[in-house]
């Protein structure tokens, strides 16, 4: 398509005034203004419909950014992250917004969360940048207002443009703080592996919310800040800061205790968020976790396909063979069964399991108990017999909130209580506890974990068609529901999702490896770890369906958390190929 000029757009949009929304179509195309090009590249068919998308490009001779800002992947991810933010804010500043019926005068790019995440609203390379972001074209009814469109083209289009995508608008000791916490929060998650840590949280750290709905930090006069027990601080020397020091926590089973209400659980949703980079000021910034950290819960009335539980259950009394375990509805102990053995089937190194959203019987069973109810007669052997074979014999590390067993403490190398939301490492009286009260349960997990099973997905699990002529639909509403053809995936119990656009990237992302990678021979660890490698490679444009700015990249975990729950999944076993027969 030729490049046509701003005078072009703007006798279209005096052409069309007046006449039916349907004649916006003729604006389509490439228009070249004074400081950069936009692309208008989808639009609306009506004022209510999603509204059109478009694209704006500087080249960099005229927004000047200079490329160490974006030299390697972290910073140039973090920059990324900050000129969104910047972009977005610009918009509430200057776009007037609503003017007409529907979406009309509204402007919008895709929101940013506490989190630094790797999206498509902003691209930036040696050559421009660019943004993506949606227009309301405006109408009055159905009638175009070419009035109020100049005025968005004209503008503050241009005006949110040269106020968030040049370098001379930008605040840059603001910009570079951005790109350098991230940096220096990636140095820590990199250097855990040989401190043997598995997560590590600053000192002065801010880990309560605002609110249960409202992720910004609680303020700072109601929050006691973290301080690392003497015994477990270990301090870091990251590229920016001379020194970061703060609470490490090592690899193998630690147990978060103390009473209800004393921050236990604000220190394990600090730690899941912690394979994400967060802004400035987030109070979270140097809260590190592995980025193989996955939290894990019960989810009663999960669908499940053809998952080995069998370490943890066997024994059902329908005498289901637990290696290959499916159902509609699972029960509390089976759901979390199901959660750690696909998490550990993808590659998950660390779990985190808060006894809040734990089923207890998959947590517990005391001697007691174990006296009642013979071993033969209870299908479930209790985490508490398999946590330290997971690490033994699988390098996996557990960290648990636990406040309601002493049990755990027989099992655990670290014990940290939370007193009046500050840690305390009594690990040494946990072990004296331990020793001066024994246990009278017997050990029920055996001298092995047990084989990780690995999966192969059959390409006809994924029907992403939908109404007539098999059209493909895949969307996503909030961040817990996808629509993939005729399925709904539920995520809502998948915690580590932090925003709408991973999960809109995560219905798309199964929709390219169902029809580019999953081919009945390929196991859904190597299908994601293709996929991720992709996204890496700067394909990610080529991966979702057009140019879209909604997208932000999710982790390889919540892709399989995804795939696992649609309902249509059909898996064969890769060692016991052949041997099961896939149609049920
Ligand atoms: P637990 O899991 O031990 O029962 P929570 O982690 O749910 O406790 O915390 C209980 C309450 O205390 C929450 O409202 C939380 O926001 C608040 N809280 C947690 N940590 C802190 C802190 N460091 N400073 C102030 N309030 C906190
Ligand atoms: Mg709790």
């Amino acid at each position: 398509m030729p490049i046509k000029s701003v005078e072009d757009l703007n006798s279209i949009l005096k052409r069309i005034d007046g006449r039916g929304y349907k004649a916006y179509k003729d604006i389509k195309g490439q228009y070249k203004f004074e400081k950069f090009e936009l692309y208008i590249e989808h639009v609306q068919p009506d004022p209510y419909a999603s509204p059109s998308k478009v694209r704006a490009r500087v080249k960099q001779k005229i927004a000047g950014f200079p490329s160490s800002l974006f030299k390697n992947r972290i910073r140039k991810i973090a920059f990324e992250d900050y000129l969104a933010r910047t972009f977005y804010w610009n918009i509430k500043q200057i776009s007037k917004g609503h003017r007409g019926s529907g979406k009309s005068g509204f402007i919008n790019i895709l929101p940013c969360s506490q989190q630094i995440l790797e999206r498509t609203s902003i691209s930036i390379n040696e050559d421009a940048v660019e943004a993506r972001f949606t227009m309301g074209l405006p109408a009055k009814g159905r009638r175009i207002l070419s009035k109020e469109a100049s005025e968005m083209f004209f503008k503050e289009i241009p005006y949110i443009i040269e106020s968030s995508l040049f370098y001379k608008s930008l605040k840059s000791e603001e910009l570079n703080n951005h790109i350098e916490v991230a940096e220096d929060a990636e140095y820590i998650r990199e250097h855990l592996k040989e401190k043997n840590l598995v997560a590590f949280v600053a000192n002065d750290s801010c880990l309560p919310r605002a609110s249960g709905v409202d992720d910004r930090p609680l303020r700072k006069e109601r929050a006691i800040l973290f301080k690392s027990p003497p015994s477990l601080e270990v301090s870091f020397h990251p590229p920016h800061k001379k020194e970061i020091k703060g609470m490490g926590i090592p690899e193998g089973i630690t147990l978060i205790a103390g009473g209800g209400y004393h921050g236990k659980s604000t220190l394990l949703n600090a730690l899941a968020v912690g394979c994400y980079n967060h802004i400035p000021e987030d109070g979270r910034e140097f809260v590190v976790s592995s980025p193989d950290t996955v939290k894990i819960r019960a989810e009663d009335g999960r669908f499940v396909e053809n998952t080995d539980i069998f370490p943890f259950i066997h024994n059902l009394p329908s005498g289901e063979d637990t290696h290959f375990f499916s159902t509609l509805n699972a029960s509390g102990s089976t759901s979390q069964a199901s959660n750690i053995i696909e998490a550990l089937e993808v590659g998950a190194k660390v779990l985190l399991i808060d006894e809040d959203t734990s089923a207890t019987n998959f947590m517990i069973r005391d001697g007691r108990m174990q006296e009642l109810v013979a071993k033969e007669k209870e299908p479930i052997t209790p985490l508490i017999d398999k946590i330290r074979l997971l690490y033994k014999d699988l390098k996996v590390s557990t960290i648990l909130v636990m406040g309601g067993s002493g049990d755990y403490f027989d099992v655990a190398d670290t014990v940290i209580l939370m007193d009046t939301y500050k840690p305390v490492d009594v690990s040494e009286r946990a072990k004296s506890i331990s020793k001066s009260y024994k246990l009278h349960r017997s050990f029920e997990g055996g001298n092995k974990f047990g084989i990780i099973e690995h999966r192969i997905p059959l390409p006809e699990s994924f029907r992403p068609y939908r109404g007539r002529g098999d059209k493909v639909k895949i969307k996503s509403r909030g961040i817990s529901e996808i629509y993939f053809g005729y399925e709904k995936i539920d995520l809502s119990s998948v915690e580590q999702l932090v925003e709408e656009g991973q999960t809109r990237g995560i219905g798309e992302l199964i929709y390219y490896a169902a029809t580019e990678i999953f081919d009945g021979k390929i196991t859904l660890k190597e299908a994601l770890e293709l996929i991720e490698k992709r996204l890496r490679g700067n394909l990610p444009d080529s991966m979702f369906p057009f140019s879209s700015g909604e997208y932000a990249i999710p982790r390889k975990y919540e892709i399989a958390a995804a795939i696992n729950r649609l309902n249509t999944l059909r898996c064969k076993d890769k060692h016991r190929f052949g041997s099961l027969d896939p149609v049920r």
